[in-house]
């Protein structure tokens, strides 16, 4: 795996109560479990990220939950955005993609549960490096 660029992209729910800075982080996954196609709408497409790569600017309307034994995913209490998933183990987070803004110069990277997709969509390019 190369090096990543540095990068710091800002972050927003999507009527801007929660606002976050993140590094750019490993790239992008996408997830396309029967979980994150109801949470979604479809393919969950995220930033791995170490839990320091985050700040925080805004968060008061950031609520969690447990969405499954070992995994916490949150969203905005007022506008209801997905915002961020975080496993117990506390080593990684993921973000989701659409938060950031629109030009990232970041691309798919891996796809996780692909034999779960729909059959409506195929599985966009990953990009290796
Ligand atoms: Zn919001
Ligand atoms: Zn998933």
């Amino acid at each position: 795996m190369s090096k990543d660029v540095p990068h710091t992209f800002q972050g927003s729910c999507h009527c801007g109560s929660v606002t976050f800075e993140v590094d750019s982080g490993f790239g992008v996954i996408a997830c396309h479990c029967q979980d994150c196609q109801k949470m979604h709408g479809n393919f969950f497409a995220l930033l791995l990220i170490e839990p320091e790569q985050l700040r925080m600017k805004t968060d008061s309307t950031v609520t969690w939950y447990r969405s499954s034994e070992k995994v916490q995913r949150s969203f905005c209490s007022k506008c209801g955005s997905r915002l961020f998933k975080k496993p117990d183990d506390g080593q990684k987070m993921m973000i989701s993609m659409g938060l950031l803004g629109p030009i990232t110069g970041l691309q798919i990277r891996k796809h996780v549960m692909p034999e779960s997709k729909p059959d409506w969509y195929e599985l966009p390019p990953v990009v290796e490096n």
